[in-house]
């Protein structure tokens, strides 16, 4: 099928044009169509499979008739985070630069003052997080009944970081009568429940989980000791032909640990995490697009739909606790059909997690060992052969895999999650729309996100499945 096929303006499909798409991508192949015939929608898709576009094109062509009214606008998107916002903003930037429709952005960490004089002046679209644009609401500078149409967008991740309250108030504001495009990730029960409140008679598309992304990227499992993480990233980095790379960390605080061990060691870093300033994130942002920093650790929160095409590498600095995670930040590389690299640092109390990723992927990830660290990925092993033993062999085994874990009296069970910031007013959390921050305060998230702990149950998982022939050269593996 091509763009031509899906009923959009001459205006949008030369837009659509000048940026090189050659193709409508499956969710706006399945979506654009109904979106245009005025339908609501229920859509399950992922940052990475052009949903964006499948509901900004559609929409600036329902927009071109019309005409913005001060503090009126006509369109509403809804995004749980301020780089989310940002970047939906900068495709209807892209995808409408020949329809003449006006737009702001309302996200924390700007200023009040030019976000109000956009409203005043009239928009036909608005972007916003929730909190910012109720503080907008509360403040009397923005009337929501004139929307006509609404876009709910990650509204599992909404759900995730506490906002469905304050989503349910913004659509109460709306008028009764209109279009609704609503995306989430996953449709869950309570997805669907959510759904059915906002939603009229919805035409239903999905596009699959990309799992897929994994065929085009090179993974790969690196076993150390605790103390080895390090040196174990910098050994990859220097054998790789890194061109950019996302290194990902479980929690904020190590973040910044990490960046100041990379930096120490001359590699050219930069950090994206929620308690940074909304300008320093989107400077740092701006320069790992541009290439001037290759590399970006971050924590999943904050890295969460960051859109960056060409990125060569994924580092899990930490295993994900949570598979569906391993899924989002490999997507990060090996788009497009591009080729990329995720390769995960393990220790062995990590390996609990394995099991649950190597389902969602639906492939055993090869151990690879290091030159220099051969020793290490060895007793990644040898320790994975032990543990297919059974009894008090295996018990045995599984002690020693925790062998790398802190004394129990470690205070590591009540470190800070990633996403564990809480602001202590309201006020204050809207103020600086610190999305990730606000979840814990007001609703636990739905999964608990356990960090890392080094004093959980034995070592179950991978340690009983990973044979000793899937350890494989690490340069065979990257070579593929
Ligand atoms: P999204 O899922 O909306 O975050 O989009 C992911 C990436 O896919 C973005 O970089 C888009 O620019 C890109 N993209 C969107 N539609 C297409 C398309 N039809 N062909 C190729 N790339 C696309």
């Amino acid at each position: 099928m091509k763009f031509a096929d899906l009923g959009l303006s001459p205006e949008v499909l030369k837009a659509v044009e000048e940026t090189g798409y050659e193709s409508p991508t499956p969710i706006q192949e399945k979506a654009i169509p109904y979106v245009l015939m005025g339908r609501d929608v229920l859509g399950t898709a992922q940052t990475g499979t052009g949903k964006t576009a499948s509901f900004t094109l559609p929409m600036i062509d329902i927009l071109a008739s019309g005409q913005a009214k001060a503090r009126m606008p006509r369109s509403l998107i809804l995004e749980p985070t301020r780089e989310l916002a940002a970047q939906v903003a900068d495709n209807f930037e892209t995808y409408g630069k020949y329809s003449k429709l006006s737009m702001a952005l309302l996200i924390g960490g700007m200023s009040f003052a030019d976000q109000d004089a956009k409203l005043d002046k009239g928009v036909d679209v608005l972007i916003a997080t929730p909190g910012r644009l109720l503080d907008h609401v509360e403040r009397g500078k923005v009337l929501l009944n004139g929307v006509k149409t609404l876009v709910i967008d990650e509204a599992d991740r909404m759900m995730d970081m506490g906002f469905i309250p304050d989503v349910e108030r913004i659509v109460s504001l709306l008028p009764p009568l209109r279009q609704t495009l609503f995306f989430s990730a996953t449709m869950s029960k309570d997805m669907r429940k959510l759904a059915d409140k906002f939603l009229l008679n919805p035409k239903e598309v999905a596009v699959s989980l990309p799992t897929s992304t994994a065929a085009t990227v090179t993974q790969g499992l690196v076993i150390v000791k605790r103390a080895e993480k390090r040196p174990a990233l910098r050994k990859l980095l220097e054998k790789e032909e890194v061109k950019t790379a996302f290194i990902f960390c479980n929690r904020k605080k190590d973040v910044d640990i990490l960046l100041g061990s990379l930096m120490k060691h001359g590699f050219n870093a930069g950090a994206l995490h929620g308690d940074m300033s909304q300008s320093h994130r989107m400077e740092t942002l701006d320069k790992f697009k541009a290439g001037e920093i290759k590399l970006l650790v971050c924590s999943d929160v904050a890295a969460r739909g960051i859109d960056v095409s060409s990125v060569s590498h994924v580092f899990n600095f930490d295993v994900p606790t949570h598979a569906e995670d391993y899924i989002h930040r490999i997507g990060r590389t090996g788009r497009a059909g591009q080729e990329g690299h995720a390769y995960t640092i393990v220790t062995k109390s990590e390996t609990k997690y394995l099991d649950g990723i190597q389902k969602l992927v639906g492939r055993d990830i090869p151990i690879l060992s290091i030159d220099g660290m051969d020793q290490i990925a060895e007793e990644g092993a040898v320790i994975a052969e032990r543990e297919k033993g059974s009894g008090r062999d295996a018990k045995k085994g599984r002690r020693r895999a925790n062998d790398d874990a802190p004394p129990a009296k470690s205070s590591r069970k009540s470190a800070p999650r990633d996403d564990d910031k809480a602001p202590s007013k309201k006020s204050e959390a809207r103020n600086a729309d610190a999305t990730e921050e606000k979840t814990k305060d007001k609703k636990p998230p739905r999964r608990s996100r356990q960090a890392n702990d080094d004093q959980d149950p034995p070592v179950v998982g991978l340690g009983d499945n990973i044979p000793a022939f899937f350890k494989i050269p690490l340069r065979k593996t990257a070579q593929k």
